[in-house]
């Protein structure tokens, strides 16, 4: 009997749930939704590869381009990635990628950073350096 007002109340009242993805609810602050690469302050670095739990990121180096590739529908939408990048390409939109029925791969292609200048050699017959007195 002390349930009855609950049942009662749930039995007149609409699902809290919603029919998605006819109806889409509002995004929340701070929502985590899809994954976005700004490709080109990407380094190709692969960290966000790494650390990827749904190990859904690779990344490539090919003939002087980068390759990064994200297996969308595996994403968990967790922002590790987004967290760990060193150069801040990659974001989340509040919003969710609309559903679909296959499998969608995201490549992005671009630039390879400039390599860091090489250490200069040091003369042949140079003396180390003394220590001051
Ligand atoms: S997105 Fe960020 S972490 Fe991933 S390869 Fe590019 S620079 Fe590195
Ligand atoms: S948000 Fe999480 S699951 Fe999605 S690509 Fe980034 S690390 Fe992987």
């Amino acid at each position: 009997m002390k349930m009855l007002p609950t049942v009662l109340a749930n039995l007149f009242s609409k699902p809290v749930t919603r029919n998605y993805p006819t109806f889409v609810r509002d995004p929340f602050p701070n929502a985590r939704g899809e994954l976005v690469n700004d490709i080109d302050r990407c380094i190709f670095c692969g960290t966000c590869s790494r650390k990827c739990p749904s190990q859904c990121i690779t990344v490539n180096k090919e003939g002087g381009q980068g390759i990064w590739s994200l297996e969308a529908y595996a994403c968990v939408s967790c922002g590790i990635c987004v967290m760990s990048c060193p150069v801040n390409s990659l974001s989340q939109k509040k919003t969710y990628r609309p559903v679909g029925t296959g499998r969608v791969t995201v490549t992005l292609t671009g630039k390879l950073p400039e390599k860091p200048a090489k250490k200069t050699e040091k003369p042949a017959g140079a003396k180390p350096a003394q220590p001051a007195q």
